[in-house]
């Protein structure tokens, strides 16, 4: 897989991080000495704003078919009856359980150091009126919060379409699975071929990603002069506070809960661990993907952990794309992050909705460079929460990518261990076929 970074001269995230730069200064200098003047909000309203709304849409564009193919060929790869019934149970359960806890560990973190609380009052609720109104228009179906028992059965669709058309992410993210559940019982010819066709749409919006990321660094100058030149130099502390919050909730779960899992459940060093992993864990965080950790981490697996070869195969290619512990956190994080900011109230039951969202977003991102941004932007819209935001943290977002892929490859080793577990060592010849989609061999 090649990395979004591979267009000629600068690297990406550099020219990433000088559109930060040179939008953030412009927008403060605007918004210093221009404040007033019709040709600022001319220039916001026809240039920098709609160049910012192009990489939006461009995002929001690729959500449904990229989640609903990441979705059904996790579930088609975790599910094969023959040859991984009991491995990929355990590795369901474990996924599913590890990465509800990194979600969890984020949002108590936002909500102890409340990160994007700060902005004046009056600035926050000019915020919210300008974003909303874009972000309405995808968010109003879901804007009017249903509780209860109706929240329950909201997640599955009445029709798949409509809830598609509506952006209404859960909702496709239950179709996905059932389809996939399905896809996996029914093996014959032709659930082969949706399985080929999944395969087909997943690899096109990879593509698709991998060119959208390129208009970022001029996107995100634009968002973020759009941004500063109208709220001024507020706005950088509070992303100071979100980049120290992303990386300690980050931390926690990399050197507090990866070694307890080691340590209680794999029964295994988590120093010999971590000494093992080490190669895996710097092309993470390299390269920003664990797509093209991939290679790397089924090296280590086999050859410096010593784990199984069809565990560690079907653990870390899987988890590659759907097991993506820092990845599902940073979401959570992101989004009550920009909550606070834009003054969005959020009840308990939607953060728990958001939790729901942000585990299976960590299945259906991709494991490229800025994966998780459609899946953010698109739960913003779902909650009535400015998608607009998005354009804040890009500027710092390839620290955190880099940080939170690391996370997430080491969270495949990690769970290569704990499913190892009990399970004996390989025969001579590899007892598992190559998955689809898969691995380096
Ligand atoms: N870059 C991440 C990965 O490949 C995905 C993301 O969170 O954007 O694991």
């Amino acid at each position: 897989m090649r990395s979004a970074s591979a267009s000629p001269g600068l690297p990406l995230h550099w020219k990433m991080a000088i559109g930060f730069v040179v939008g953030t200064a412009l927008g403060l200098l605007a918004n210093l000495y221009f404040a007033d003047a019709a040709w600022l909000d001319g220039f916001i309203t026809y240039v920098s704003d709609p160049v910012g709304q192009l990489f939006l849409r461009l995002l929001f564009m690729l959500v449904i078919p990229l989640v609903f193919s990441a979705l059904v060929l996790g579930v088609v790869e975790i599910g094969d009856p023959e040859s991984l019934g009991r491995i990929g149970v355990r590795t369901l359960f474990w996924l599913l359980l590890v990465t509800t806890a990194a979600v969890t560990i984020g949002l108590v973190a936002v909500n102890l150091f409340k990160p994007g609380i700060g902005l004046p009052p009056e600035t926050t609720a000019m915020l919210l009126e300008q974003g909303s109104q874009r972000g309405g228009e995808i968010a109003s179906a879901a804007r009017e919060a249903p509780s209860g028992i109706q929240l329950l059965l909201n997640i599955v669709p009445r029709n798949p379409i409509a809830s598609a058309a509506a952006g209404d992410l859960i909702a496709v993210m239950f179709f996905a699975l059932m389809f996939g559940i399905a896809a996996t019982i029914v093996r014959n010819r032709a659930t082969a071929s949706f399985v080929q066709v999944c395969q087909g749409i997943y690899d096109i919006c990879l593509k698709l990603i991998d060119w959208v990321i390129r208009m970022a660094p001029y996107a995100v100058a634009a968002l973020l002069f759009t941004i500063t030149a109208r709220l001024g130099v507020d706005v950088l502390v509070q992303l100071a506070k979100y980049v120290g919050t992303v990386l300690a909730a980050l931390g926690f779960h990399m050197f507090v809960v990866f070694p307890l899992l080691l340590w209680l459940v794999a029964r295994r060093s988590p120093m010999a661990f971590f000494k093992g992993a080490q190669p895996a864990m710097l092309t993470a965080f390299s390269t920003s993907s664990s797509s093209a950790s991939l290679p790397t981490t089924l090296q280590v697996a086999e050859e410096r952990l010593n784990l199984p070869r069809r565990v560690a195969r079907f653990v870390c290619t899987l988890g590659a794309t759907a097991n993506m512990n820092g990845t599902a956190m940073f979401e959570g994080i992101t989004v009550l992050f920009l909550a606070q900011f834009y003054g969005v109230d959020l009840s308990t039951s939607q953060q728990i909705m958001i939790l729901g969202l942000c585990v299976m977003g960590g299945i259906g991102a991709a494991g490229v460079p800025g994966g998780s941004l459609p899946v953010i932007a698109m739960i913003l819209a779902m909650f009535g929460i400015p998608p607009e935001g998005i354009g804040l943290i890009l500027g710092v977002d390839r620290l955190l990518d880099m940080s939170r892929t690391a996370v997430n490859v080491t969270g495949d080793l990690v769970l290569s261990e704990v499913v190892a577990r009990g399970e004996p060592m390989d025969p001579q010849a590899p007892a598992v076929p190559v998955l689809p989609g898969g691995g380096s061999g």
